[in-house]
């Protein structure tokens, strides 16, 4: 998926839960982008390139067939580093499943790591 994202008008921001790193911080009104739906990330959170994660998963005690299949689900995803709508929180969670998902790692070794 890539989109270039356009932003509705101040008048059609919608209400939604605003979250930090996890933490619930009550509402406050996000933009969304009108053509793809996704709601901007509107924290300081910012998502990190994916090849941050590919450095980290290199120190992992993975094997490379291991390490090919997490790459693949992530391009998979499309809009994993899509600085617009994820932030680094997020990435971190989808980043932990998946190597959970094909490895035996616990989310302790996973999060240390980060
Ligand atoms: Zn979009």
């Amino acid at each position: 998926m890539s989109c270039d994202h356009k932003l509705c008008g101040n008048i059609q921001k919608v209400w939604l839960p605003y979250e930090f790193r996890g933490h619930m911080k009550g509402l406050k009104s996000h933009p969304y982008c009108i053509k793809c739906g996704a709601v901007k990330n509107i924290s300081s959170d910012r998502a990190k390139p994916s090849g941050y994660f590919m450095n980290i998963l290199s120190h992992l005690p993975v094997t490379k067939v291991q390490v090919r299949l997490i790459a693949k689900d992530i391009e998979e995803l499309g809009d994993f580093d899509d600085g617009f709508s994820i932030s680094s929180f997020l990435q971190e969670q989808i980043f932990i499943n998946l190597v959970k998902k094909y490895s035996s790692l616990s989310e302790f070794t996973i999060k240390g790591a980060l």
